[in-house]
This record gives structure tokens, sequence and C-alpha cells, in this order.
């Protein structure tokens, strides 16, 4: 049995934030310019605020500036619009990002088209969305980017494989599917309505796994030799009581059969931000020529 090589995303995630220090350090020397990011939270999940502490912490490493708003759970959908024409209208403000979910009472898809497009270093507004299905250029929403880095590194020319996007949201499955087909990949997307996904995974060069079910996908449904990208991040308890944090691969039974394995922690995860702060510096470089 060979084993896959393992796609160590903590490791080129550190490099990648590392080559984007020294870009921003050579904006700032050519042109004066440091790029910023503003996150916005409402509320205090708690999982949220972990995450947009390591933005902060990594927006700063970078050399960027960090502009960091916590506003209270109860702040109405009228003052976070006003917060974000006030960024949009920032010129020390590159990209902005609104931490998601945001509570009940306040209307998502408002808020995110009130970003200006130009700021939109999520990719999450409409504009953004519609470029990048018409294969334009566009901000790319972080996580499939991450994935797309990582998969270009493994594989090389994607052009004419068959990719698997497994899962449909607007935040990771659907955007992947559009890049994959950038790419040239002959793309299937499956979801929860999808019948016999373990005969369509015998067919695929690649694997994108997008769903949040725990040890979904399993290696005998894989072809030998496939490419295999892990989104997922599960928390289950184990028997002794312990949490662990697991994808939506079965790593053990994958890793004998596909070529290349993403990790579950340390495949997709790190890539997030640090494609985050390759966006910001992108949305820089656009507003200053
Ligand atoms: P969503 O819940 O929004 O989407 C899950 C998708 O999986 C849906 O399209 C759903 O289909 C599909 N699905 C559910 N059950 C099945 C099934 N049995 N077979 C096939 N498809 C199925 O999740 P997200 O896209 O937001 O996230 C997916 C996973 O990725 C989660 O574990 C999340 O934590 C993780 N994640 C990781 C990130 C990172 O930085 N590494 C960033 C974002 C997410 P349908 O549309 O029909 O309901």
């Amino acid at each position: 049995m060979s084993i896959a090589k393992i796609i160590d995303g903590k490791l080129f995630a550190q490099n990648l934030r590392t080559d984007i220090a020294r870009r921003v350090a050579e904006l700032k020397d050519k042109k004066n310019v440091t790029p910023g990011l503003a996150v916005i939270l409402v509320g205090n999940d708690p999982a949220s605020e972990v995450y947009v502490r390591n933005k902060n912490k990594q927006t700063i490493e970078a050399g960027m500036r960090s502009f960091e708003f916590n506003l209270p759970a109860e702040t109405s959908e009228e003052e976070l619009l006003k917060r974000i024409f006030e960024l949009n209208n920032n010129p020390e403000v590159h990209g902005i990002l609104v931490q998601l979910p945001l509570p009940a009472h306040i209307n998502e898809d408002a808020v995110i088209n009130a970003i200006s497009p130009a700021k939109d270093v999520d990719g999450f507004t409409i504009l953004n969305v519609g470029k990048l299905a018409i294969g334009g250029d566009a901000f790319i929403p972080c996580t499939p980017l991450g994935c797309l880095m990582l998969l270009r590194d493994s594989v090389g020319d994607l052009s004419g494989k068959h990719a698997i996007v497994i899962g449909r949201s607007n935040i990771v499955g659907k955007p992947m599917a559009a890049l994959l087909l950038k790419e040239s990949c002959t793309v299937t997307i499956a979801h929860s309505k999808t019948r016999d996904l373990p005969s369509i995974l015998k067919t695929a060069d690649i694997v994108v796994a997008a769903v949040g079910r725990p040890n979904m996908v399993k290696g005998e449904w894989l072809k030998q030799g496939a490419v295999v990208i892990d989104v997922g991040i599960n928390r289950i308890t184990q028997p002794d009581g312990k949490t662990k944090l697991v994808g939506d691969v079965d790593f053990a039974s994958c890793e004998g059969i596909a070529s290349a394995i993403t990790p579950v922690p340390g495949g997709v995860g790190p890539m997030t931000i640090a494609c985050l702060l390759e966006n910001t510096l992108q949305a820089a470089k656009n507003i200053h020529g």
C-alpha cells in the first residue's frame, strides 16, 4: 500500500504569509501605502472571537494595519451599515470583512452587499460572485482560493482533470467549483440530494470535500491516486470524552488510496487567513494603481 503525500497547508500558509510580508514592505517602500484590513465582529460567539483574534495577529505580523470592531450583539442593522459606509470611505482601509454569522435580526445579504466591491476581500458581494461566475477577475473567497493554491502546488496543471466538489455552499462549494472550471477541470458538484456519491467519486482525479460531516468520504470510494482536499472542520467527542478535530474525509482509509491528501487540522484551515491577507494586499495595490 503506497501512502499519500500529506499536503502541509500549515507550512504553505506560513511561506505565503512570509512572502506577503515581503510584498507589503515593498509597497510601503515604493508607494508609501500600508494595506489595512478592517474586521467587524457583531456579538460574542467564542469561535468567531478566536478566529478574529488570529486574523488581527496575522495581519499585524504581515506588516499591515488591522482595524478591529467588536460590536455588541444588539447592534442594529442601520448602525452596522453606517459603520461599513465609513470604512468604504476610509482611505486607510483597503479590505473589509464582516465576520459571519450575524445575529438573526440583521440581514446578512444587505450587510455584505453594502461593502464596496473594491474592498470586499472575502469575495462575497454579488459583484465579485458574478465576476467569478463569468470567469473574470474577482476577489475570490479565501477558503476556496487556499484550496486552489494547494491543488496547483500538488498537481500542477489542473486542465482536463475530473474534479468533484462535495458541497454547494456560497462560501466554499460554489466558488470552488467555479475556480476549478476556470482551471479547465471537468467539474461535478455533489450535495445532499446527489445519488450514489461513492460511484461518482470513483471517477474523480480531484476531490474537494466541504460538507460538515465527520469522516464521511471513505477510502474505498476514491479512485486510486486521487488528490483529496478536506475543507471540513468537525469537532467530535472520542470514547474517552476528549474532543478532537476531524475533517469530512476519513483520513485513515483514504491515505492508502489517494496520491496526496490534506490533514485536518493543518491542511486547508491555515490557508484561509493567509488568503485573506493576499486579497487585502491585492486590494491595496488595485486602489493605489
Ligand atoms: P454548509 O453547511 O453551508 O454546506 C454543506 C454542503 O454539504 C451543502 O451543500 C450540503 O448539501 C452538502 N451535504 C450535506 N450532506 C451531504 C451528503 N450526505 N452528501 C453530499 N453533500 C452533502 O457548509 P460550508 O460549506 O460552510 O462548510 C463545509 C465544511 O467546511 C464545514 O465542516 C465547515 O466547518 C468547513 N469550513 C472550513 C473552512 C476552513 O477555513 N477550513 C472555512 C469554511 C468552512 P445541500 O446544499 O443539498 O444541503
